[in-house]
């Protein structure tokens, strides 16, 4: 199924408890399609539940010049979130909202084929390890599963709200384009379509490949 299509028929989805508490709309994704660099968020916001795009609001002006300072672009990468629906009062997602949503992320993830999927926060980490590690003992390394790796970074969030973040943040946004660099193919390259390959399997155990090890 095309992404495209993929984002219609969620358009409406009932399937969890946060359809009847208060969305204005379900918040799919946005970016390029064919992406070698996928972000992956928690779940919308107030600004992103407005307007059905994920990082619109202060934490996505952040993460935009983040990417900059990465040598990145939106039209270059896609951005999606663990959870497509705002919750309450932005409360943190619950399990069993992750479990019903997160098939539809990992479906994103296998259409689009990236080679490097960076998470935000513990989250979108954990959701994607399938274990729970702190954010902290991850950051900015690059973890190998089966199809693709992954890259933990904090969430913009988290420094708007500590501002001893940011630089720290910053920081990390470099070894991402030090590791980019170090790739052995340019990862801001396209995947043609014809390369799809099958689910990629989360829980597959992390081989860690910490930065300067
Ligand atoms: S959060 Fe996901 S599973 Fe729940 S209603 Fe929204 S799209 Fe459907």
């Amino acid at each position: 199924m095309p992404l495209q299509e993929l984002s219609a028929s969620l358009h409406n989805c009932q399937r969890c408890k946060l359809a009847k508490l208060g969305r204005t709309q379900v918040v799919f994704g946005t970016g390029n399609p064919t992406a070698s660099i996928m972000f992956v968020g928690e779940a919308p916001g107030s600004n992103e539940d407005q307007k059905g795009e994920p990082f619109v609001g202060a934490a996505g002006k952040l993460l935009d010049k983040l990417l900059e300072s990465a040598g990145l672009s939106r039209a270059q990468v896609y951005i999606a979130n663990v959870i497509k629906c705002r919750p309450p009062n932005n409360r943190d997602p619950e399990p069993d909202e992750v479990e019903t949503c997160k098939p539809f992320l990992l479906q994103q993830i296998e259409m689009i084929q990236p080679k490097l999927v960076c998470t935000l926060g513990n989250w979108a980490t954990q959701t994607i390890l399938g274990k729970k590690v702190p954010i902290t003992k991850v950051k900015a390394s690059a973890i190998k599963l089966e199809r693709f790796v992954v890259f933990p970074l904090l969430h913009p969030a988290a420094a708007l709200h500590q501002g001893n973040l940011l630089e720290t943040l910053h920081e990390d946004f470099k070894k991402l384009r030090a590791y980019l660099d170090r790739m052995d193919a340019p990862v801001t390259q396209a995947i043609p379509a014809a390369a799809a390959a099958p689910t990629p399997s989360p829980a597959t155990q992390p081989q860690l490949d910490l930065f300067g090890s």
